[in-house]
């Protein structure tokens, strides 16, 4: 049994590679046989557990706040240091599991995994590794700063954004080009940024001897199941039967607005998503303060099953959330866990949309999982892919549909539920043609690393995605913005 781990967050944020080390040297001498085989494999677990909770902890930290400077240091430290040591204890692990030939029950699958993950393991890429999280690290600083003034108020671009949902399109227009202004002036920032990501994934695969970041990244994400000419396939399905369903659903939306055309500034999202309510249908405001996010969702989750509110209560009563939207809080919205307590964290920039609401479903459904899954006994039996993951997720979006009204406690009226729920399914099929963008744009960046690494190219190749997957709306006169 190992003994000495962290037992408390702050000592384990502060955990030193010196204390860490002597764990995996012990693992590593140990010998191993069918006897201790699974002793052997929960130790392997436990210090795992650790050490992925404190990478979690680092990192959520400093997504909370992108300008707290030691949050930064501590996380940057770990990367520098524990990340590529633990990698390397990591990997003589699974070689040392490997070479013993032993199959312990339930691990066919973890052993298929470790197999891939030991065979893409490269000691030079130790480094580059830690610092292509940490060029993420970078990109979530330029975001979680940006903010411009509105009404003589600083405002988060996300706040903005719900000045999207009125029925004042002059007002919306001027919103949609002063979030864009924003963001362009952050412009040469972010294309020196992608720049050296690029260069640093195409190191990492030529070091694992793989043609390009795709095939590196389609092992390291364990797709065993489908091919890069799958997923072009899947883009054609899209273009064939999706994108005719979306473009009816903009066109519909256009002339219920009364427009000619559809600008970007005329969608709720100012990108893709489904449009504003026609005028006259005031704009769902689900709720006025995250307490009343929370007690609602909380509402709900007990209808969909007892258990499922049982879990949300938990996360809020032991503080495992972070709703609202504020300034230098890095964007989006995740749920990430602690594996040594086996519990979620669920992060999101609310603001008090309909789309807030969605989301804090969705991320609960992943939250759920990870509550689920806390009797799974090894480590290496957790991981979920994420093509699985969304399950949870998407599929809490839709359980929790037949309640979002107020006799079930929750935030609408019977009409306003409805109409919830319209804007959710088109927004489902909305997603799909954006999904294949940025699917297609991926796989051309690696395909053509050169024209990848060209800013200027990149954006004409995202203009030629967008006409071919979204032409319902038009982008004329603002290819430099969008
Ligand atoms: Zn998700």
């Amino acid at each position: 049994m190992l003994k000495n781990l962290p037992s408390t967050p702050q000592t384990l944020i502060n955990w030193k590679w010196e204390e860490i080390e002597p764990h995996y040297t012990d693992l590593a001498v140990r010998s191993l046989t069918a006897a201790n085989v699974e002793e052997w494999l929960t130790d392997w677990t436990r210090l795992g557990e650790h050490l992925e909770e404190m990478y979690a902890r680092l990192a959520l930290a400093n997504s909370v706040n992108t300008a707290d400077k030691e949050a930064e240091q501590r996380l940057n430290k770990f990367l520098d240091t524990i990340f590529p040591a633990a990698m390397a204890a990591e990997q003589k692990l699974k070689e040392k599991l490997l070479a013993s030939k032993l199959e312990p029950q339930g691990f066919e699958i973890p052993l298929r995994n470790l197999r891939a993950e030991a065979d893409l393991f490269r000691e030079a890429n130790l480094p580059l590794l830690g610092e292509e999280k940490k060029l993420a690290i970078e990109y979530d600083k330029i975001f979680g700063a940006q903010t411009v003034e509105w009404e003589g108020k600083e405002v988060t671009l996300t706040q903005l954004k719900t000045t999207f949902q009125k029925p004042d399109r002059a007002q919306r227009e001027k919103a949609w080009r002063l979030i864009a202004e924003r963001q362009l002036a952050d412009r040469k920032a972010v294309n020196e940024l992608w720049q050296k990501f690029m260069v640093l994934r195409a190191e990492i695969a030529r070091n694992a001897g793989k043609p390009s970041f795709r095939e590196y990244t389609w092992q390291q994400k364990l797709r065993f199941d489908y091919t890069p000419e799958d997923c072009k396939s899947f883009q054609r399905a899209i273009e064939a039967m999706v994108v005719p369903a979306a473009t009816r659903i903009y066109e519909k939306r256009k002339q219920a607005l009364g427009l000619d055309t559809l600008r970007p500034w005329d969608l709720t999202d100012g990108w893709y998503s489904r449009p504003p309510e026609p005028p006259g249908l005031p704009v769902l405001e689900p709720f006025k303060d995250i307490d009343e996010l929370k007690s609602k969702t909380s509402a709900i989750f007990h209808k969909v099953d007892p258990q499922l509110g049982e879990y949300f209560d938990t996360m809020l009563e032991e503080d495992l959330t972070d709703l609202e939207t504020r300034k230098n809080k890095a964007p989006g919205a995740f749920c990430t866990s602690f594996t040594s307590i086996r519990r979620p964290f669920v992060f999101v920039n609310a603001v008090g949309t309909h789309d807030d609401v969605e989301t804090t479903l969705h991320e609960s459904g992943h939250a759920f999982h990870v509550f689920e899954t806390a009797k799974v006994k090894y480590i290496q039996q957790l991981s979920v892919p994420m093509e699985f993951a969304e399950v949870a997720s998407m599929g809490m979006e839709l359980l929790a549909s037949p309640y979002l009204t107020r006799k079930d406690g929750g935030f609408y009226t019977e009409a306003e539920a409805a109409r919830a729920r319209v804007e959710h399914l088109e927004r489902n099929i909305l997603f799909w043609p954006f999904m294949a963008v940025v699917d297609a744009f991926q796989h051309w960046v690696y395909e053509n690393p050169e024209g990848g690494s060209n800013p200027d190219k990149c954006d004409s190749k995202w203009g030629e995605l967008w006409d071919r997957f979204i032409p319902g709306v038009d982008y004329s006169g603002l290819e430099d913005v969008a």
